[in-house]
């Protein structure tokens, strides 16, 4: 058997035997690869994480809570709209109706 020399591995994702192809020695298919260093990743973070003190867990749970995104209400409110609400309170304080204040000021403009 000449082919005998083909190195065989254990997939170290899934525990599957598999056999070495190219430079794919650690795991069977490139799923378990990608899955492999997603598992370093997350154990080099916990390995971090391990490594503090109580304290310092409980400031990054501190921290990680405060780095919330805050819901700003009225964010995504189009422009004309706070524009339209700007003109009416603007009417309100001289005493005019939106339509009288807005006719008020295109006279002025071609008056
Ligand atoms: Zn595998």
């Amino acid at each position: 058997m000449a082919e005998a020399n083909k190195g065989w591995a254990v997939c170290s994702v899934c525990g599957k035997e598999f056999e070495i192809v190219g430079n794919r020695k650690k795991c069977c298919s490139k799923a378990c690869g990608e899955e492999r260093s997603r598992r370093q990743c997350c154990e080099r973070g916990k390995a971090r994480y391990r490594a503090l003190s109580p304290e310092q867990k409980k400031e990054l749970a501190m921290k990680r809570k405060q780095a919330k995104p805050k819901k700003v209400k009225g964010a995504m409110k189009p422009k004309f709209q706070n524009e339209l609400a700007r003109a009416a309170a603007e009417a309100r304080k001289h005493g005019m109706s939106y339509g009288k204040y807005v006719a008020n000021c295109e006279g002025r403009r071609y008056g």
